[in-house]
């Protein structure tokens, strides 16, 4: 028997439109950028979504596998006009070269923005289903946090948006994907996808999946997806950060029955609209959050949050308030990082370990939330900053910080980092023989994702409203092309709590 021949790609990016930071193809090559064969080295074993396309397609005879194009880097800036050319072209070379195609496994993400395109991973969509015809199973997989936009749907029914934040099920969700793709080549079965787009744009901060109004929704998907007909149900937060006409919340229903499946997904919708107040929280400012921090006697060490400056929602890494009051306060046991800063890594280069170095910490690529900090600092180690994730958050995948050293300032112990990464894994630290669970006070740049790998190992968890591009109060952002009115921007009445009529358990 003919094998299914089945393409592999991921194409995974989330753009903040107010960051400074530019993505350029430098950035998906230095982290992510794999063609052909190249991908089984980077993403055979990890628990990401093409971790979960291999594992599902390498066990099955009747396939062969076809890797095409996995790029991806860090959250940061729109992605240049440039950078986007070249890995479309890229990538609808690798398909045309590959032959005889019998489905596409696509990873995307769902917030990519292009300096002149709004929604690329649609287009991207779009010009791979011209180029393979309209009879070819496509699935994808989404991120949580995806703008999505109802053009999606065109391509392909078959999206499966990821139910936790940490997003701990990149791999499962890869694995169904991959599962129903091959149900639809073996058996023929047909899907249908129904899409509810919410005139709402939740910060994503307290969108956590253990407790709050996104564990209720993930709950209530999970409960619909028992129902008979209904094969996925994925609810979209959206990324609030992206100023584009397809920004906010959504919700998409992979379904056998048509009807049920447009009944689920406005079902869904109107709970998403019932539980938005909830995702609102208010944070203490720096100084209050230090105080607290201070006044909590535990084992474990209490975390600082800089969520304004998370690398994975985009953060330079490098802002300073946070920093800046934590030197001030000089706390014995206190440990900051990873702040990106590859000036202050070669000097300390220079310097040498055990030496002095003066140096000017942070601030340069965002310096109107905070100026550099001067501080005379002695270097404790150096590393090339390369190590593997031990935690659930992308468990495996090997991280390349581009360089690291650990600075002593005072009490403090600081870990700079040679690129912008959120502190999602102890391993950042302990690659370079700095222990964080024994710490009194841990300043991280993170938000949520590190809560994956270091929940068991520290005590309370203190978001702290610091100034930042990845700021939890949208309304210091000057949108343009979000759709308008827009919760929690503006006071609308949303139509869908009228037509709600069908009775729903909660
Ligand atoms: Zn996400």
């Amino acid at each position: 028997m003919r094998k299914h021949r089945i393409g592999i790609a991921f194409f995974y990016h989330e753009s903040h439109s107010f960051s400074p930071m530019k993505t350029e193809i430098e950035h998906f090559r230095n982290e992510g950028y794999f063609i052909g064969n190249e991908i089984y080295d980077a993403y055979t074993g990890t628990k990401t979504e093409v971790g979960g396309f291999l594992d599902v397609l390498k066990h099955d005879e009747d396939v062969e596998i076809v890797p095409l194009l996995c790029a991806a880097a860090i959250p940061s800036g729109v992605v240049s006009t440039n950078a986007y050319s070249i890995m479309e072209k890229q990538m609808l070379e690798s398909i045309m070269q590959a032959g005889r195609m019998d489905g596409l496994l696509l990873a995307l993400h769902g917030a990519m923005v292009v300096e002149d395109t709004f929604d690329p991973e649609e287009h991207l969509l779009g010009k791979i289903r011209e180029l393979i015809g309209p009879g070819i199973p496509i699935a994808t997989t989404l991120d949580m946090h995806a703008n999505l936009s109802e053009k999606m749907l065109e391509y392909t029914p078959l999206h499966f948006g990821f139910k936790t934040y940490p997003h701990v099920d990149m791999y499962d969700q890869g694995v169904y994907a991959a599962k129903a793709l091959m149900k639809q080549l073996r058996h023929g079965v047909k899907y249908y996808a129904s899409f509810e787009k919410l005139p709402m744009m939740p910060p994503s901060i307290n969108m956590r999946t253990s407790k709050g109004p996104m564990r209720k929704m993930i709950e209530w998907a999970k409960q619909a997806e028992e129902e008979e007909g209904i094969c996925n149900v994925s609810v979209f937060g959206g990324f609030p950060y992206s100023d584009i006409p397809m920004a906010g919340a959504s919700v998409v229903v992979v379904s056998l029955d048509p009807q049920r499946g447009k009944d689920t997904a406005e079902k869904l919708a109107s709970l998403f609209w019932s539980v938005r107040e909830e995702f609102i929280m208010e944070l203490p400012n720096v100084k209050e959050g230090i105080d607290l921090a201070m006044s909590i006697e535990d084992d474990k060490p209490v975390v600082l949050a800089d969520i304004s400056d998370n690398p994975l929602s985009c953060g330079s890494g490098d802002t300073t308030e946070l920093l800046r009051e934590m030197l001030k306060m000089n706390i014995p046991d206190t440990l900051f990082g990873g702040l990106y800063d590859p000036e202050s890594i070669k000097a300390c280069r220079k310097a040498g370990v055990g030496n002095t170095v003066s140096l000017s910490l942070g601030g340069k690529v965002s310096p109107e939330f905070g100026k550099p900090v001067q501080v005379e600092a002695t270097v404790v180690a150096l590393s090339d900053g390369i190590f593997q994730n031990s935690g659930p958050f992308n468990q495996y995948l090997k991280v390349d910080l581009k360089g690291a050293a650990h600075i002593r300032v005072g009490n403090m112990d600081i870990l700079l980092i040679g690129r912008p990464m959120s502190a999602n894994d102890p391993e950042m630290f302990r690659h370079i023989g700095i222990e964080p669970s024994t710490r009194r006070i841990l300043g991280l740049k993170a938000k949520n994702h590190f809560r994956a790998a270091f929940e068991p190992i520290v005590g309370r968890i203190i978001y702290v409203d610091a100034p930042g591009v990845a700021s939890n109060r949208l309304t210091t952002f000057t949108y343009r092309h979000i759709p308008r009115p827009i919760w929690p921007l503006d006071d609308i009445q949303y139509e869908i709590e009228k037509r709600r009529t069908k009775e729903w358990k909660q």
